[in-house]
Protein backbone atom coordinates (compact mmCIF):
# COMPACT_ATOMS: atom_id res chain seq x y z
CA UNK A 1 0.00 0.00 0.00
CA UNK A 2 1.54 3.41 -0.73
CA UNK A 3 1.50 5.76 2.01
CA UNK A 4 -1.01 8.80 1.44
CA UNK A 5 1.52 11.13 2.20
CA UNK A 6 3.46 10.14 -0.61
CA UNK A 7 0.56 10.96 -3.29
CA UNK A 8 2.39 14.37 -4.99
CA UNK A 9 4.27 12.10 -6.79
CA UNK A 10 5.97 16.09 -8.10
CA UNK A 11 7.89 16.45 -5.12
CA UNK A 12 11.33 14.33 -4.62
CA UNK A 13 12.99 12.28 -2.10
CA UNK A 14 16.25 13.45 -0.44
CA UNK A 15 17.62 10.16 -2.20
CA UNK A 16 16.10 11.60 -5.66
CA UNK A 17 17.72 15.31 -5.05
CA UNK A 18 21.30 13.27 -3.83
CA UNK A 19 21.16 11.66 -7.37
CA UNK A 20 19.84 15.30 -9.33
CA UNK A 21 23.03 17.28 -7.96
CA UNK A 22 25.02 14.06 -9.25
CA UNK A 23 23.54 14.66 -12.29
CA UNK A 24 23.90 18.33 -12.56
CA UNK A 25 27.61 18.70 -10.87
CA UNK A 26 29.57 15.58 -12.68
CA UNK A 27 33.21 15.02 -10.44
CA UNK A 28 35.91 16.99 -11.83
CA UNK A 29 38.56 15.01 -13.99
CA UNK A 30 41.16 15.49 -10.79
CA UNK A 31 38.47 13.49 -9.12
CA UNK A 32 37.12 10.94 -11.78
CA UNK A 33 41.11 10.09 -12.06
CA UNK A 34 40.66 9.11 -7.97
CA UNK A 35 37.34 7.10 -8.65
CA UNK A 36 39.30 4.85 -10.99
CA UNK A 37 42.05 3.94 -8.20
CA UNK A 38 41.66 0.02 -7.54
CA UNK A 39 41.58 0.80 -3.87
CA UNK A 40 38.62 2.75 -4.12
CA UNK A 41 35.23 0.35 -4.10
CA UNK A 42 31.82 1.47 -5.73
CA UNK A 43 28.79 1.28 -3.96
CA UNK A 44 27.09 -1.93 -5.55
CA UNK A 45 24.03 -1.03 -7.49
CA UNK A 46 21.74 -2.55 -5.07
CA UNK A 47 23.31 -0.81 -1.78
CA UNK A 48 22.74 1.65 -3.92
CA UNK A 49 18.92 1.54 -4.77
CA UNK A 50 18.50 0.22 -1.09
CA UNK A 51 19.14 3.68 0.13
CA UNK A 52 17.14 5.23 -2.04
CA UNK A 53 14.58 3.10 -1.32
CA UNK A 54 14.87 3.81 2.38
CA UNK A 55 15.66 7.48 1.90
CA UNK A 56 12.04 7.68 -0.25
CA UNK A 57 10.12 5.62 2.61
CA UNK A 58 10.25 8.01 5.92
CA UNK A 59 7.95 10.49 5.70
CA UNK A 60 9.51 14.14 6.49
CA UNK A 61 7.93 15.21 9.77
CA UNK A 62 7.77 18.55 11.82
CA UNK A 63 6.17 19.00 14.95
CA UNK A 64 5.38 22.71 16.42
CA UNK A 65 4.22 23.64 19.69
CA UNK A 66 1.82 26.44 20.20
CA UNK A 67 -0.37 27.75 23.18
CA UNK A 68 -0.38 24.03 25.83
CA UNK A 69 1.46 22.54 28.28
CA UNK A 70 3.30 20.31 25.77
CA UNK A 71 1.67 17.07 27.71
CA UNK A 72 1.13 16.11 24.53
CA UNK A 73 4.27 15.74 23.47
CA UNK A 74 5.22 14.04 26.90
CA UNK A 75 2.60 11.58 26.13
CA UNK A 76 4.59 10.63 22.63
CA UNK A 77 7.73 10.24 24.62
CA UNK A 78 5.19 7.96 27.37
CA UNK A 79 6.17 5.39 24.78
CA UNK A 80 8.73 4.09 25.96
CA UNK A 81 9.74 0.67 24.71
CA UNK A 82 8.86 1.57 20.81
CA UNK A 83 9.78 5.23 21.16
CA UNK A 84 13.07 4.73 19.64
CA UNK A 85 11.26 2.65 16.37
CA UNK A 86 8.55 5.83 16.36
CA UNK A 87 11.25 8.10 15.83
CA UNK A 88 13.34 5.80 13.24
CA UNK A 89 10.24 5.53 10.97
CA UNK A 90 10.10 9.07 10.22
CA UNK A 91 12.27 12.00 8.47
CA UNK A 92 11.94 14.53 11.78
CA UNK A 93 13.04 18.18 10.27
CA UNK A 94 12.02 20.43 12.98
CA UNK A 95 11.12 19.72 17.11
CA UNK A 96 12.12 22.47 19.01
CA UNK A 97 13.63 19.67 21.88
CA UNK A 98 14.18 16.29 19.88
CA UNK A 99 15.96 18.16 16.93
CA UNK A 100 18.31 20.64 16.40
CA UNK A 101 16.75 23.38 14.30
CA UNK A 102 15.41 26.71 15.50
CA UNK A 103 13.58 27.84 12.91
CA UNK A 104 10.84 26.19 10.96
CA UNK A 105 12.49 24.75 8.07
CA UNK A 106 12.31 25.88 4.05
CA UNK A 107 11.47 22.71 2.16
CA UNK A 108 8.72 20.85 1.96
CA UNK A 109 7.43 18.82 4.52
CA UNK A 110 4.86 15.48 4.42
CA UNK A 111 3.60 15.52 7.73
CA UNK A 112 3.17 18.40 9.89
CA UNK A 113 1.91 17.61 14.13
CA UNK A 114 1.02 20.54 15.77
CA UNK A 115 -0.14 20.43 18.96
CA UNK A 116 -0.85 24.03 21.27
CA UNK A 117 -4.14 26.64 20.07
CA UNK A 118 -3.18 29.85 18.54
CA UNK A 119 -3.22 32.98 20.69
CA UNK A 120 -4.50 35.30 17.93
CA UNK A 121 -2.65 38.35 19.63
CA UNK A 122 0.61 36.32 19.57
CA UNK A 123 1.98 37.65 15.70
CA UNK A 124 4.59 35.01 15.48
CA UNK A 125 1.87 32.14 16.27
CA UNK A 126 -0.35 33.35 13.33
CA UNK A 127 2.52 33.66 10.88
CA UNK A 128 4.05 30.23 11.76
CA UNK A 129 1.00 28.13 11.72
CA UNK A 130 -0.02 29.75 7.91
CA UNK A 131 3.75 28.59 7.37
CA UNK A 132 3.62 25.34 8.27
CA UNK A 133 -0.10 24.59 6.14
CA UNK A 134 1.72 26.20 3.33
CA UNK A 135 4.51 23.84 3.54
CA UNK A 136 2.61 20.09 4.38
CA UNK A 137 1.07 18.03 2.42
CA UNK A 138 -0.84 17.52 5.57
CA UNK A 139 -1.53 18.65 9.24
CA UNK A 140 -2.03 17.17 12.04
CA UNK A 141 -3.89 18.95 14.76
CA UNK A 142 -2.52 16.52 18.12
CA UNK A 143 -4.47 17.37 21.56
CA UNK A 144 -7.01 18.99 22.16
CA UNK A 145 -5.45 22.28 22.61
CA UNK A 146 -4.79 22.19 18.82
CA UNK A 147 -7.95 20.64 18.09
CA UNK A 148 -10.96 22.08 20.07
CA UNK A 149 -8.81 25.24 21.79
CA UNK A 150 -9.27 23.19 25.37
CA UNK A 151 -8.70 25.12 28.12
CA UNK A 152 -6.86 27.74 26.63
CA UNK A 153 -10.79 29.05 25.34
CA UNK A 154 -10.69 30.05 29.19
CA UNK A 155 -7.73 31.88 29.09
CA UNK A 156 -7.37 35.87 28.90
CA UNK A 157 -3.63 36.46 29.32
CA UNK A 158 -1.83 39.35 29.69
CA UNK A 159 -0.95 39.00 33.62
CA UNK A 160 0.13 41.90 36.28
CA UNK A 161 0.63 45.69 35.28
CA UNK A 162 -1.91 45.82 32.06
CA UNK A 163 -3.97 43.23 32.18
CA UNK A 164 -5.27 42.57 28.13
CA UNK A 165 -7.58 40.18 26.57
CA UNK A 166 -5.86 37.46 24.52
CA UNK A 167 -7.93 34.96 22.41
CA UNK A 168 -6.42 31.59 21.76
CA UNK A 169 -8.22 29.46 18.83
CA UNK A 170 -7.87 25.53 17.90
CA UNK A 171 -5.50 25.91 14.40
CA UNK A 172 -8.69 24.48 12.41
CA UNK A 173 -9.68 28.24 13.11
CA UNK A 174 -7.36 29.76 10.97
CA UNK A 175 -6.05 26.63 8.52
CA UNK A 176 -7.27 23.76 7.38
CA UNK A 177 -6.65 20.45 9.41
CA UNK A 178 -6.57 16.81 7.41
CA UNK A 179 -6.69 14.71 10.82
CA UNK A 180 -7.41 15.40 14.02
CA UNK A 181 -6.77 13.60 17.31
CA UNK A 182 -8.48 14.93 20.58
CA UNK A 183 -7.42 14.16 24.18
CA UNK A 184 -6.06 16.29 27.13
CA UNK A 185 -3.51 14.44 26.79
CA UNK A 186 -3.98 12.15 23.46
CA UNK A 187 -3.22 8.65 24.65
CA UNK A 188 0.33 7.65 24.12
CA UNK A 189 -1.02 4.05 22.21
CA UNK A 190 -3.15 7.11 19.97
CA UNK A 191 -0.18 9.01 19.06
CA UNK A 192 1.58 5.69 18.14
CA UNK A 193 -1.22 4.38 16.18
CA UNK A 194 -1.41 7.28 14.13
CA UNK A 195 2.55 7.78 13.19
CA UNK A 196 2.62 4.39 12.28
CA UNK A 197 -0.57 4.32 10.14
CA UNK A 198 0.58 7.37 8.96
CA UNK A 199 3.89 5.77 7.99
CA UNK A 200 1.83 2.64 6.71
CA UNK A 201 -0.67 4.31 4.97
CA UNK A 202 -3.08 3.06 6.85
CA UNK A 203 -6.22 5.35 5.58
CA UNK A 204 -8.92 2.78 7.27
CA UNK A 205 -7.07 3.70 10.43
CA UNK A 206 -6.96 7.60 9.71
CA UNK A 207 -9.93 8.27 7.94
CA UNK A 208 -11.84 8.84 11.02
CA UNK A 209 -9.88 11.18 12.42
CA UNK A 210 -10.56 13.63 9.40
CA UNK A 211 -13.58 14.41 10.95
CA UNK A 212 -12.55 15.46 14.01
CA UNK A 213 -11.31 18.97 14.07
CA UNK A 214 -12.91 21.83 15.68
CA UNK A 215 -15.69 19.57 17.67
CA UNK A 216 -14.91 21.07 21.40
CA UNK A 217 -17.03 20.03 23.59
CA UNK A 218 -19.74 17.83 25.69
CA UNK A 219 -22.52 20.58 24.06
CA UNK A 220 -21.31 18.71 20.72
CA UNK A 221 -22.28 15.44 22.15
CA UNK A 222 -25.20 16.48 23.57
CA UNK A 223 -26.60 18.30 20.37
CA UNK A 224 -24.84 15.99 17.44
CA UNK A 225 -24.99 12.83 18.90
CA UNK A 226 -28.20 12.51 21.65
CA UNK A 227 -29.96 15.27 20.41
CA UNK A 228 -30.07 12.95 16.60
CA UNK A 229 -30.93 10.40 18.45
CA UNK A 230 -28.00 8.25 17.85
CA UNK A 231 -26.98 7.67 21.78
CA UNK A 232 -26.89 3.98 22.57
CA UNK A 233 -26.21 4.84 26.52
CA UNK A 234 -22.97 3.13 26.38
CA UNK A 235 -21.15 5.67 29.02
CA UNK A 236 -17.79 5.60 26.91
CA UNK A 237 -18.44 9.21 26.87
CA UNK A 238 -18.25 9.79 30.62
CA UNK A 239 -15.45 6.76 30.99
CA UNK A 240 -12.98 9.40 28.17
CA UNK A 241 -14.30 12.47 30.30
CA UNK A 242 -10.73 13.51 32.01
CA UNK A 243 -12.48 15.90 34.55
CA UNK A 244 -15.37 13.44 35.06
CA UNK A 245 -17.79 16.38 33.45
CA UNK A 246 -20.04 13.63 32.27
CA UNK A 247 -22.88 11.65 34.56
CA UNK A 248 -24.82 8.64 33.22
CA UNK A 249 -28.23 9.45 33.99
CA UNK A 250 -31.22 7.12 32.89
CA UNK A 251 -28.67 5.49 30.18
CA UNK A 252 -27.88 9.00 28.62
CA UNK A 253 -24.71 11.47 28.88
CA UNK A 254 -25.37 14.59 31.14
CA UNK A 255 -22.87 16.79 30.80
CA UNK A 256 -21.36 19.38 33.58
CA UNK A 257 -20.59 22.63 32.17
CA UNK A 258 -18.66 23.73 34.88
CA UNK A 259 -16.27 20.52 35.15
CA UNK A 260 -15.67 20.67 30.65
CA UNK A 261 -12.45 21.65 29.71
CA UNK A 262 -13.80 21.45 26.20
CA UNK A 263 -11.05 18.93 25.50
CA UNK A 264 -12.96 16.71 22.81
CA UNK A 265 -12.80 13.58 24.30
CA UNK A 266 -16.13 12.62 24.82
CA UNK A 267 -17.10 13.49 21.30
CA UNK A 268 -14.19 11.69 19.88
CA UNK A 269 -14.43 8.28 21.80
CA UNK A 270 -18.68 8.36 21.19
CA UNK A 271 -18.65 5.15 18.66
CA UNK A 272 -21.58 7.34 17.13
CA UNK A 273 -19.41 10.33 16.44
CA UNK A 274 -17.96 8.62 13.67
CA UNK A 275 -20.70 8.02 11.49
CA UNK A 276 -21.56 11.18 9.21
CA UNK A 277 -24.93 11.61 10.98
CA UNK A 278 -27.01 14.24 8.87
CA UNK A 279 -26.21 12.37 5.75
CA UNK A 280 -26.44 9.10 7.53
CA UNK A 281 -29.91 10.17 8.69
CA UNK A 282 -30.71 11.54 5.09
CA UNK A 283 -29.76 8.52 3.21
CA UNK A 284 -30.20 5.47 5.14
CA UNK A 285 -33.42 6.72 7.32
CA UNK A 286 -35.14 9.38 5.09
CA UNK A 287 -34.02 7.53 1.81
CA UNK A 288 -32.77 10.66 0.32
CA UNK A 289 -29.74 10.32 -2.40
S1 LIG B 1 -17.33 16.78 28.78
FE1 LIG B 1 -15.32 16.02 29.47
S2 LIG B 1 -14.48 14.90 27.71
FE2 LIG B 1 -16.17 16.18 26.93
S3 LIG B 1 -15.15 18.04 26.23
FE3 LIG B 1 -15.82 18.40 28.37
S4 LIG B 1 -14.04 17.85 29.62
FE4 LIG B 1 -13.66 16.98 27.59
S1 LIG C 1 -20.31 7.55 24.03
FE1 LIG C 1 -21.84 8.29 22.56
S2 LIG C 1 -23.29 6.59 22.37
FE2 LIG C 1 -22.07 6.20 24.23
S3 LIG C 1 -23.29 7.13 25.89
FE3 LIG C 1 -21.85 8.69 25.21
S4 LIG C 1 -23.05 9.86 23.66
FE4 LIG C 1 -24.12 7.94 23.97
Amino acid sequence: MSPFWKKDEKKQSDADNILQMERTNPPAEEEKLEAAEPEITVKPAEEETEVKEMAAAKPKVLTAVFSGCTGCLISLTDNYDILLDLLNAIDYRYETTLVDQREIPDEDIDIAIVHGSICLQDKRQVDEIRKIRQISKFVVALGGCATSGNITKYSVGGQAAKPSHESFVPIANLVKVDFALPGCPTGPEAIANTILAAVGGDLEYLTPLATLAGFACGCDLLVKIVGQGLCIGCGTCAMACPTRAIEMDYGRPHVNQELCVKCGNCYAQCPRSFEPTFEMIEKRIMGVE
